[in-house]
């Protein structure tokens, strides 16, 4: 199944464009890696792509 991810939060949003977080089309299927954030505070992954909230997120967006 094709996914999109958000290029501006990173988040993995399905097959739609609009990322219900940023409230906008910026849905993309050029995306390169996935990772689920369980814990923003002792994850060094939410650091580094300067994420808050926990969820499942694509690691390069383009
Ligand atoms: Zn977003």
């Amino acid at each position: 199944m094709k996914r999109n991810a958000c290029k501006k939060c990173k988040r993995m949003i399905g097959s739609e464009t609009k990322c219900e977080h940023c409230m906008g089309e910026y849905g993309s299927e050029s995306w390169q890696g996935r990772v689920y954030i369980n814990s923003t505070t002792a994850s060094i992954i939410a650091e580094t792509l300067n994420i808050t909230e926990k969820g499942e997120y694509a690691i390069k967006v383009r």
